[in-house]
């Protein structure tokens, strides 16, 4: 389920710029692509795309073959879930933002046992405090606990769509290890676009793209790129 398809999508924020020329890529559902290039290749702004935060100006995005156009904005982005690279957390507890990624209100406050089964490997990794407050005075996070709640809260949503956004590019070296090791998790089975900077960060993708000035420069496995390059 999520299958996504880019089919000749051409975008520029400004009509003199084109950023992105003719991209054609597909996700198979439950599979994993990466997209990895340069600073400014146009790597974020195809997560954007497909989050529509903009409006491609010709080509097509599609989930499950249906174009992301015609279909509403809550129900596209309840699809879809979103790890950036920082993520921005609200004034309250832990809890409260891991719970705020719900996507019915009904179930608003509670946690069923089954999901705290399935998030406390996240969770347990939190520090103390965990029902405190985060912010100036109470609970002060680091970048790679605010990146277990970004996931915990991602997981709770259960979308079969994940963009990871260079998820870990603000990290420390070890960090950033223990945080993909979450992720290959999560990503596990569910329809997975990577963005990241360094093919060293995309081992285990299906299928890596690397993009250059808004083009496809190269596409393959880690193994066949690493041989061309
Ligand atoms: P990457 O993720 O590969 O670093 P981006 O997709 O963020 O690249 O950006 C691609 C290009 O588009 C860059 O030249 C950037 O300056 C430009 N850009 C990104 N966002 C905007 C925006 N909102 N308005 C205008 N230009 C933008
Ligand atoms: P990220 O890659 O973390 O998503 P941004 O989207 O904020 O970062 O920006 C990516 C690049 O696009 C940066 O170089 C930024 O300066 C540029 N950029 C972002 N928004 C605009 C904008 N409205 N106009 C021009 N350039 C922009």
């Amino acid at each position: 389920q999520g299958a996504i398809s880019f089919k000749d999508v051409h975008f520029s924020y400004d009509p003199a710029r084109p950023i992105l020329k003719g991209i054609s890529f597909e996700v198979p559902a439950g599979k994993t692509v990466a997209v990895v290039g340069p600073s400014g290749a146009g790597k974020s702004t195809l997560s954007r795309l497909l989050y529509r935060f903009y409006d491609i100006q010709s080509g097509a995005i599609t989930v499950d073959g249906q174009d992301i156009r015609t279909v509403t904005q809550k129900s596209l982005r309840t699809a879809i879930g979103m790890v950036p690279q920082d993520t921005v957390l609200f004034n309250d507890t832990v809890a409260y933002n891991i719970r705020y990624g719900r996507t019915s209100a009904s179930d608003g406050e509670v946690f069923a046992a089954a999901e705290v089964a399935q998030i406390a490997h996240f969770i347990e990794m939190l520090p103390e405090g965990f029902e405190t407050k985060v912010g100036e005075r109470g609970l002060k996070l680091s970048g790679g606990e605010k990146q277990r709640v970004a996931i915990a809260r991602t997981i709770l949503k259960a979308p079969p769509i994940l963009i990871l956004d260079e998820a870990t590019s603000a990290l420390d070296t070890t960090t950033e290890r223990e945080i993909q090791t979450a992720l290959d998790v999560v990503s596990k089975n569910r329809t997975t676009l990577v963005i990241a900077h360094r093919l060293s960060t995309v081992i285990s993708a299906d299928e890596i793209i690397v993009l250059k000035s808004g083009e496809i420069a190269e596409r393959g496995t880690h193994a066949v790129l690493l041989e061309k390059s």
